[in-house]
């Protein structure tokens, strides 16, 4: 099966490489018997990018499957961050205060804890979320110190059509500057240069997949 075939390339590719990184598979826009087919290889780290999408998929499995790890890749909106707390145990994408309030109250009134990664808009690009470079340092302290967020890293989606390199390097270092030991970067065209930049999660979807349709 191609499917598999991919995952086992890129798995081995990534241990070539280094042996202290997570490969998160992007399963957005998959069915079901796709996740299953890498879910029988033992594989337990997930990807999506949208709350609702990711209830309905996971609900069962995770009903059944208490190891895996969701973690959310895409922008989300404070209104879906109690359904989001609820389901995922990585959140990658936290770029403001409102949400890190939210999901601070969330964690004195439950058991969970979660854990975060700061996105940051590296190529300050208007249309980017993620939170300014000039912002970075205070925003980790506020969610670290204020809110007692366990903060891991910082991740990043580098602006398309540019090498990617110069990106890399840049969060690598904010993340060293602010003490930091994880970082979220690196999809399917660039892992390996995250890699060799530092990452210690990498999120691959079509890679293993395919193209996807959405
Ligand atoms: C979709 C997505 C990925 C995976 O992208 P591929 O190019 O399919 O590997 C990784 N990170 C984020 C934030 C995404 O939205």
């Amino acid at each position: 099966m191609k499917i598999i075939q991919n995952f086992r390339n890129i798995n081995n590719q990534i241990k070539i490489l280094s042996s202290n990184v997570n490969l998160i598979v992007v399963s957005k826009g998959q069915d079901i018997n796709n996740i299953k087919m890498i879910l029988n290889e033992g594989h337990l780290d997930f990807g999506e990018n949208r709350v609702q999408e990711a209830i309905l998929k996971w609900s069962n499995i995770l009903a059944i499957n208490k190891n895996i790890n969701l973690h959310l890749l895409g922008k989300l909106q404070s209104n879906k961050a109690k359904e989001a707390f609820n389901l995922f145990n990585y959140i990658h994408s936290l770029d403001n205060e409102k949400l890190a309030k939210i999901f601070s109250d969330l964690e004195k009134s439950s058991l969970k804890k979660i854990k975060y990664f700061i996105q940051v808009n590296i190529g300050n690009e208007i249309q980017k979320s993620g939170i300014d470079i000039s912002l970075v340092s205070k925003f980790v302290q506020f969610c670290q110190i204020d809110l007692k967020l366990n903060i891991l890293g910082l991740m990043c989606i580098p602006p398309a059509n540019e090498p990617p390199d110069s990106y890399f390097k840049k969060l690598y270092e904010l993340n060293i500057s602010n003490g930091l030991k994880e970082l979220s970067m690196g999809m399917s065209d660039d892992f390996t240069i995250a890699i060799k930049f530092g990452a210690t999660y990498v999120r691959v979807g079509s890679a293993i997949f395919g193209r996807r349709s959405n």
